[in-house]
């Protein structure tokens, strides 16, 4: 079968929710093309320099090589974290990951969770283990890994900072924040992005609209070496979003397209919503100094960390109550 857009090369991927068959190439420009008006939307095209978090895992991979192929690699700061995760964080996978960004001409900066906030997240992990709190080490991960991409934003004086979420990502973001009914994130899901706090550097995900097999099959078929050992922690994911994953992945089959178009009306109600809204700035924590939610004296990741112990105890006064 030939490729139903160029006409010329074998296809060899089909494409569920276009119903196209594509060749390699024409997959690749497809993907890079969505990506780059995506990205035109958040900006991306016009800053000055923007962060692109990168884990070494697929969607980052594919994340630097479309943005780099449209705006010059000097403006780009890769970002990677060492999370400290026994198994996971190997010498070896950081090693392919400064060889990669090295051919692509991208600056590559590294920091860890020991250096920057003092513990691994094993060690965080197992301090509330013995502190007897039920929490995700994911909620754990995620926090703290916002925190440092923030951090670093603002450190290397980025316009942006980006993350490789893809769509079945954000899609499952929505609606675990719609069965919480918790307006303020999904607010700050929407395709422009908003700033709630002059501390925040603006986050955008330029693969939002981008399959999660779509970047699979880039990875693989660009030959790229990427992080395939599993974080060991994955079996601990919160369960709503696994239940959440399964619902949308059934729903994806028995209708391809699905997903795209749930985000793509959500990205329509959120613009409604945001014309007509005016938002006040978050926040600061009274500990860190970070923005935190409306109402709260602390953010979420100082309160993680003096119910499991790690912070001294005199600042349980700011505990919310629960
Ligand atoms: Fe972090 Fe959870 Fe992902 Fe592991 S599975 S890297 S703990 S978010
Ligand atoms: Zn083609
Ligand atoms: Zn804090």
């Amino acid at each position: 079968m030939t490729c139903d857009v160029c006409h010329k090369n074998e296809a060899i991927i089909f494409q569920p929710h276009s119903g196209r068959s594509l060749c390699k190439d024409c997959f690749f420009n497809d993907v890079k093309e969505r990506v780059r008006k995506e990205a035109e939307k958040q900006g991306i095209l016009n800053s000055r320099k923007v962060l692109l978090a990168v884990s070494g895992g697929k969607d980052s991979l594919v994340l630097v090589d479309a943005i780099s192929s449209f705006i010059s690699a000097s403006r780009i700061v890769a970002f990677n974290i060492v999370e400290g995760i026994g198994g996971y964080n190997r010498a070896e996978q950081a090693e392919k990951l400064r060889k990669y960004m090295e051919t692509l001409g991208v600056q590559l900066v590294s920091t860890s969770f020991k250096s920057e906030v003092g513990y691994t997240l094993d060690e965080m992990v197992r301090s509330s283990e013995v502190k007897g709190m039920n929490v995700s080490p994911c909620t754990f991960c995620g926090g703290f890994r916002r925190k440092l991409i923030n951090s670093a934003g603002i450190l290397y004086g980025t316009d942006l900072v980006a993350t490789g979420h893809n769509l079945d990502d954000e899609v499952q973001t929505i609606m675990i924040n719609l069965i919480r009914g918790d307006l303020s994130r999904l607010i700050r899901l929407g395709d422009v992005p908003i700033k709630v706090s002059g501390k925040f550097v603006t986050r955008v995900k330029p693969l939002r609209k981008i399959y999660e097999w779509e970047t699979t099959m880039y990875a693989y078929l660009k030959g790229y070496s990427f992080q395939e050992v599993e974080c060991p922690h994955i079996v601990n994911k919160p369960t709503l979003r696994a239940k959440v994953r399964d619902l949308i992945y059934s729903l994806e089959e028995e209708r391809p397209g699905s997903l795209l178009k749930i985000l793509e009306q959500f990205d329509e109600i959120s613009k409604k919503i945001k014309s007509n809204a005016s938002f006040t700035e978050l926040p600061r924590c009274e500990i860190c100094g970070d923005p935190t939610s409306y109402g709260r004296r602390i953010c979420k990741n100082c309160e993680l960390l003096i119910r499991s112990g790690l912070l001294s105890q005199e600042y349980q006064k700011y505990l919310p109550m629960s």
